[in-house]
């Protein structure tokens, strides 16, 4: 039912039991419902307080893994939080393809992230750029100084850019760049460009505007590269259609766009799995998609001398494994132990490996028989559960909605009726 008001006056100094309560009685929910949401949200328990605020339970979503990577050498399982159905069977079956040339490789840069500064009320822009690069021995000290512990684990300031930003009044824009190491780094960053305003304005006359981290994280980009033998994957017929499919998604934004949120299906499940942040992953992800000024593929498909199918993934990686929800929720630190992480780099590896093979098993289903056959199947069992179906009906009527092509709630309540009068 609609809420009368909005407004709840002190609801986040209730408890989260009390909070739900309010809720329930505002939005009408039934003593039923509020006590299965109750028991749903209550594994995660006090550590969902803690993690954000005005909380009333937590949302479940699927944990699988995916099987059959190797990644740089070394068999792993990747965990994958995902609600969408074939994504982690996309992965499973792209990563046994190319099994037999090794798996997947990849390289890394710097795990450096990008802290900008914003300058205005400067009629010198271009000398007070100058002013800044002269004290960037200062800027250096007070960053380092901020973070002794990133300092000691060999992280901290790296560099200094500068850019005048061609605006009417011109704004000047410090980007500080600093080595985050094991952590995603955005609030290390934000307090360093915080703690340097002042001497900013100093050296430079202007007054200091926004102080915060980019997520164009383009510092911290991860690669990664694998080749799929012709024979494996169906032919050369194959593999030059998907070649094709790559060169489309390069050429129009309109397919970019659904091509990279295939990536994207496979990238951020594995980066909520491990407890880090998916829309800094996916900002960056679509903001370098887009850096040559028009929006484009984040992968590239192409054919070898021997004529295999090699592809290729590059985008800004800023996750950590300390840091955020990674060390704090208990599913990231399952996801850590199967993984084995033990550095932000190789868990950047394994998801910039994932993202390729999930691209690579939506760029076969579709230039090849179209996604739906094997989409729909496992979407069936979806529309089942929301048909009403329980226990072995729901796997009897997914058959039966795939076989009559008809996959659709209406159609599945249906049959479910037909099923139950035997
Ligand atoms: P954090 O604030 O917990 O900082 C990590 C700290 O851990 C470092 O300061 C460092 O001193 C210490 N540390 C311990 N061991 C380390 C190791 N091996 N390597 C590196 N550091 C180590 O976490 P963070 O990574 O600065 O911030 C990440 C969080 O910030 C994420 O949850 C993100 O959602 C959030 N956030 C994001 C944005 C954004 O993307 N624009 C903005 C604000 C906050």
């Amino acid at each position: 039912m609609p809420v009368n008001t909005s407004r709840i006056s002190g609801f986040h100094k209730l408890s989260r039991l009390e909070r739900l309560a309010k809720i329930a009685d505002l939005t009408g929910l039934s003593k039923e419902e509020k006590a299965a949401f109750s028991a749903a949200s209550a594994p995660l328990g006090e550590t969902a307080d803690h993690l954000c605020e005005n909380v009333i339970g937590t949302m479940n979503i699927p944990f699988g893994i995916a099987t059959n990577l190797i990644i740089d050498g070394e068999d792993v399982l990747v965990p994958m939080a995902t609600e969408e159905s074939s994504v982690i069977a996309a992965v499973c079956n792209g990563a046994r393809q190319c099994r037999d040339t090794g798996g997947i490789f990849t390289s890394k840069d710097e795990n450096c992230m990008i802290g900008q500064i914003q300058i205005s009320g400067l009629e010198n822009p271009f000398a007070a750029r100058a002013a800044l690069f002269e004290n960037i021995s200062e800027i250096k000290t007070i960053c380092d100084e901020c973070d002794t512990l990133l300092v000691q684990l060999g992280g901290g300031f790296r560099d200094l850019e500068v850019r005048v930003l061609d605006t009417n009044p011109p704004i000047v824009v410090a980007h500080i760049i600093v080595d985050c190491r094991d952590a995603m780094g955005a609030n290390t960053v934000n307090t360093m460009v915080e703690k340097l305003a002042d001497k900013v304005e100093q050296w430079t006359g202007g007054k200091v505007e926004l102080r915060i981290l980019s997520n164009l994280a383009d510092r911290r980009l991860v690669r990664a590269r694998a080749t799929f033998p012709a024979s494996t994957i169906g032919g050369a017929k194959t593999r030059d259609a998907i070649i094709r499919a790559g060169r489309f998604a390069v050429a129009d934004p309109y397919r970019a766009t659904t091509h990279n949120k295939g990536i994207m299906n496979g990238i951020s499940a594995v980066v909520l799995a491990s407890g880090n942040d998916t829309r800094a992953v996916e900002a960056g992800a679509h903001a370098y998609a887009a850096r040559s000024g028009q929006y484009s593929a984040l992968t590239r498909w192409e054919k070898d001398n021997e004529g295999n199918l090699t592809g290729t993934l590059e985008l800004p990686m800023p996750i950590g494994i300390v840091g955020g929800a990674t060390r704090v929720h208990p599913s990231a630190q399952m996801a850590m132990k199967i993984m084995n992480i033990s550095s932000a780099d190789r868990l950047a590896s394994i998801i910039a490996a994932v993202g390729l093979v999930q691209n690579f098993s939506a760029l076969k289903a579709l230039a090849t028989e179209g996604i739906q056959r094997g989409h729909m199947s496992l979407h069936a069992n979806n529309v089942a559960l929301a048909a009403g179906a329980v226990g072995a009906e729901i796997e009897i009527l997914a058959i039966k909605m795939v076989e009559a092509k008809n996959v659709r709630v209406e159609f599945a309540e249906q049959i479910l009726v037909e099923m139950r009068n035997g």
